[in-house]
């Protein structure tokens, strides 16, 4: 068994754990994390400073999680939108396809919360060689996300094999892996896992760090050998209550994940998970964000702010208005909220014919 595995069997999967440590009644967290799997990791662990602080939030189970609130089990409709059992063809190119069923950590906010961990989740080699089969089948498929639970919880030798019938697809393209193993597992990234994805380029891991303290001299040493391979990493953040949801936290954790060289993808307003409202913020607050890190800081550093559109509609992108007006003359607000006088180019006739048709209709 690798190092590790040793470490992930160590974790705390059960809220009594809590008590001896941190002087908190597991009795009614017991129900919880009954109905939604825990699972702590030692180092994960490690970085809690208080009961409830950013890291807790994420990591311990809540009696909130029981409350019903505006939330539903599949609120993005990912069920209905699966061909075959665990992958999602949701846009024309490109497809999410979920190879693992567990995580080293179960995040208390999950979008997969329904399933993620639990007996209902089955992923087998039979449903991945379907999953396979159907990437195969659709040459449209020019970009395979492999997500789930998290892929690199399979041994290098079980993903490997995934990549290897992957790359042997004439019509794939790019391959990303979608993983919080640098945050809560970063032992996880070994030379022998590195050496392994480096022969499948091109290939992208996005992680998945929330708070400014899962930067650590660990994290950044898991993030430091995949970037030498020659990994391009992106980071996705979900927008969490009581974590991240101010603008001075979120502008650090931008600024330090560029530092260690991840640049910020997707800011996540939170999903309509059953489970996770408790989590939620207001979307003036996301956009808030985006403000103050726009201009404020690297352009680098701001994430493309999200809602996953409830049913199935994918990611639709959020900007605080820049935009004052269009027409002659264009009116611009920039960061600082000044205002900018931008000349327009005069149409081409068939533009102003086309503005006088989309005017009627
Ligand atoms: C997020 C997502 C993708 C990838 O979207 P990008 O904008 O290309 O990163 C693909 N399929 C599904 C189902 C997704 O949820
Ligand atoms: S690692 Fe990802 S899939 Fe797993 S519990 Fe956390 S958010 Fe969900």
């Amino acid at each position: 068994m690798e190092a590790w595995q040793k470490m992930l069997q160590a974790s705390i999967t059960s809220p009594d754990r809590l008590t001896r440590r941190y002087g908190v009644d597991p009795r009614p967290l017991t129900e919880v994390a009954e109905r939604y799997p825990m699972r702590v990791t030692p180092y994960y662990l490690s970085l809690i400073q208080s009961v409830d602080d950013p890291i807790w939030r994420q990591a311990i189970p809540s009696v909130e999680e029981l409350e019903q609130g505006h939330c539903c089990a599949d609120p993005l409709d990912e069920e209905e939108q699966s061909p075959v059992p665990n992958l999602v063809h949701r846009y024309p190119d490109r497809v999410l396809f979920m190879v693992c069923s567990e995580c080293a950590m179960y995040c208390r906010f999950c979008t997969r919360k329904r399933k993620v961990g639990k007996q209902q989740m089955q992923i087998s080699g039979d449903t991945i060689a379907q999953g396979l089969a159907y990437i195969r089948r659709h040459p449209e498929i020019r970009d395979v996300i492999l997500s789930g639970g998290d892929p690199l919880l399979l041994s290098n030798e079980q993903l490997e094999g995934i990549l290897k019938e992957l790359r042997a697809i004439p019509t794939v393209e790019v391959i990303r892996i979608g993983t919080r193993m640098p945050v809560v597992l970063p032992q996880r990234i070994t030379p022998a896992l590195v050496r392994m994805l480096h022969r499948y380029h091109p290939l992208y891991i996005n992680t998945h760090f929330n708070h400014p303290d899962e930067i650590t001299p660990l994290s950044a040493k898991a993030i430091s050998r995949l970037a030498d391979a020659g990994i391009p990493l992106g980071n996705q953040t979900v927008l969490l209550r009581g974590v991240n949801d101010d603008p001075q936290t979120m502008r650090r954790l931008m600024q330090k994940l560029l530092a260690i060289r991840v640049k910020p993808y997707y800011l996540y307003q939170a999903d309509l998970v059953l489970g996770t409202e408790h989590f939620r913020t207001t979307v003036e607050e996301g956009l808030e964000i985006i403000s103050a890190l726009r201009g404020h800081t690297s352009g680098m550093a701001v994430p493309a702010f999200v809602i996953d559109a409830p049913g199935g509609g994918g990611k639709i992108p959020l900007l605080p208005s820049y935009l004052q007006s269009l027409g002659d003359e264009v009116v611009l607000k920039n960061y600082r909220g000044d205002t900018y006088r931008y000349a327009n180019a005069q149409p081409k006739p068939e533009e102003l014919f086309q503005m006088v048709v989309n005017q009627k209709n």
